[in-house]
């Protein structure tokens, strides 16, 4: 039986630390705060409930692998998860709505006939179609193996992008996201639509690469789901699952360095100067500069590592409402306000040539995602209401998001432009409470409070994560900054990883 220190109680690194315990090792571990979970975090207010991280769970099978795999009951019997439906609604710049049913691709595109205009819907199709020939090319190694010392086969591009002819001109094929929207799907809504999925996760559609039609496809093929109570309820069930499995918690306990040992990963040495000595350590958090011994984070063959650093370090602004009055018996669970002016936006939250001002870098048309859970337990009683805004922004750094006037003043802009989709929004807040990159970097401990983006291929590999085995024996990344990255599902890969690298060794190649 190894002892094994793990770092961080975020939901892949709990991942990891249950399967390791039912592997039968001697699992610990170390969490700065009070509680397990990190980013899926829940605030309580008078009765109302919110979630601070992920609203949606999608790709449910990662969790349900580790549920199946670290003990008897489901996660099912665990959780009550439900399917979003429709899974979101859309408002264009334009004034164009659309619902898009919940993992149907034949009502997705009856949706979008209905719509937008006939046509849109094959259009919409063929690209879904393109997007899994690139989820059956690069599923495996992108996201049930771990990263191959061969990795660079994942810096080729797996979306088959549409090669056009253009007269008199070399042809040109789709390299990006938006160059996807714009030379295949040819129409500024189904664009956006795009756009909006790739924001979502934090990527700028003007350089992420076109393989990111995976996040739609995933999402419109797996389906979205909640889960009743709010996705807290998934954290608690995993952390119940590890303390079941005799996974041992300690909270409170900041680990400020990993100790090596002979070359070897050895333990970890906590802020109060107390040595915890272990055979093997998992890093469960965004790496930070003197955590690991010369930073020996990178595996062999060194990913260069863009994703982790500046790529995808975008974060989130959410406003949690308490509103009086009755949620409508039609609303829907998601609605994505699309913005108006998507270049604008990517130059705020992702900069770029012109955003060199703190002011250039907020958004003042930004993509707002509001959520409408029908959940009793999210409000004081069927009288009230909990919405929550939330704006993929640029991170703590380039904008000070703890001065009040600049949070306050994008808060308002969130909820003027969510109007659109909760009738009456600003005279039904009873209370607000803001949350921003800034309290995203104190509660996980993520520079700048960015939010990982998951794992893509293409782009010569620069949108991958460091591989989950480093280049200090012993010593193992997990959760979203680790391969093969950020997201529930993505992290929680990440724990399944580590465990089987663990347990089978370095050879391991992946989960059946
Ligand atoms: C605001 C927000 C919105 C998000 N929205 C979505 C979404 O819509 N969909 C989606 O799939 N994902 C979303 N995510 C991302 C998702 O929540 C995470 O990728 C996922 O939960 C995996 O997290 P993790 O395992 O990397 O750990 P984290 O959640 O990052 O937790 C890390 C943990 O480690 C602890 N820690 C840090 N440093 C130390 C240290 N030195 N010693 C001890 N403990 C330490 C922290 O306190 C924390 O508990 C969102 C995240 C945030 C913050």
């Amino acid at each position: 039986m190894a002892r094994i220190a793990v770092i961080g109680a975020g939901t892949g690194a709990m991942a990891a630390a249950a399967r390791l315990a039912v592997a039968g090792e001697k699992v610990t571990v170390y969490e700065r705060s009070a509680s397990y979970g990190g980013s899926v975090g829940r605030h309580e207010h008078e009765g109302f409930v919110f979630d601070t991280g992920p609203g949606l769970l999608h790709l449910p099978a990662v969790q349900r692998d580790l549920f199946v795999k670290t003990g008897k009951e489901s996660l099912e019997q665990c959780v009550t998860l439900t399917q979003v439906d429709p899974a979101s609604r859309h408002l264009f710049a334009d004034g164009t709505a659309v619902s898009l049913p919940n993992a149907s691709r034949a009502g997705v595109s009856a949706a979008l006939d209905g719509a937008l205009g006939a046509g849109s819907g094959a259009r919409w199709s063929d690209f879904m179609d393109r997007a899994r020939d690139a989820w059956d090319r690069s599923r495996r190694p992108l996201l049930e193996e771990p990263l191959r010392a061969d990795h660079q086969v994942l810096g080729r591009d797996p979306y088959p992008a549409v090669r056009q002819r253009r007269l008199l001109r070399a042809a040109r094929q789709a390299a990006t996201v938006a160059e996807i929207g714009t030379w295949e799907l040819a129409d500024p809504r189904l664009a956006a639509l795009l756009d909006g999925y790739a924001l979502a996760h934090g990527l700028d559609p003007r350089t992420a690469p076109a393989s990111a039609a995976l996040l739609p496809y995933m999402e419109q093929t797996f389906g979205s789901w909640y889960v009743l109570g709010g996705m807290r309820e998934l954290a608690r069930a995993v952390y119940e699952r590890c303390v079941a499995r005799r996974v041992e918690f300690v909270f409170g306990a900041e680990v400020v360095r990993v100790i090596e040992k002979d070359g070897r990963a050895a333990g970890v040495e906590l802020a109060g100067g107390e040595v915890a000595e272990a055979d093997r350590v998992v890093l469960g958090v965004r790496p930070r500069p003197g955590l690991v011994p010369g930073q020996q984070v990178w595996g062999p063959g060194d990913v260069p590592v863009r994703a982790g650093s500046d790529a995808g370090a975008a974060g989130r602004f959410t406003v949690l409402l308490s509103l009086r009055g009755a949620r409508e018996a039609d609303a829907v669970h998601r609605t994505v306000v699309h913005s108006g002016d998507g270049a604008a936006e990517w130059e705020a939250v992702f900069g770029g040539r012109a955003a060199d001002r703190v002011a250039d870098r907020v958004a003042g048309h930004p993509t707002v995602t509001v959520l409408r859970p029908d959940d009793p337990a999210t409000r004081p009683d069927a009288e009230h209401e909990a919405v929550t805004l939330t704006a993929t922004v640029a991170p703590q750094g380039p904008v000070d998001w703890r001065d009040a006037g600049v949070r306050q003043r994008f808060a308002d802009v969130l909820v003027e432009r969510a109007g659109a989709a909760v009738p009456g929004l600003r005279e039904r807040i009873l209370h607000t409470e803001i949350r921003t990159p800034a309290e995203t970097e104190a509660e996980t401990g993520a520079e700048g409070g960015a939010v990982p983006p998951p794992a893509l291929a293409g782009a010569g590999g620069a949108y991958l994560h460091p591989g989950n085995l480093t280049r200090l024996p012993g010593l193992y990344l997990a959760g979203g900054w680790a391969h093969p990255g950020g997201g529930l599902a993505h992290a929680g890969m990440s724990g399944t990883l580590v465990a089987g690298l663990v347990v089978e060794g370095d050879g391991f190649s992946g989960s059946r």
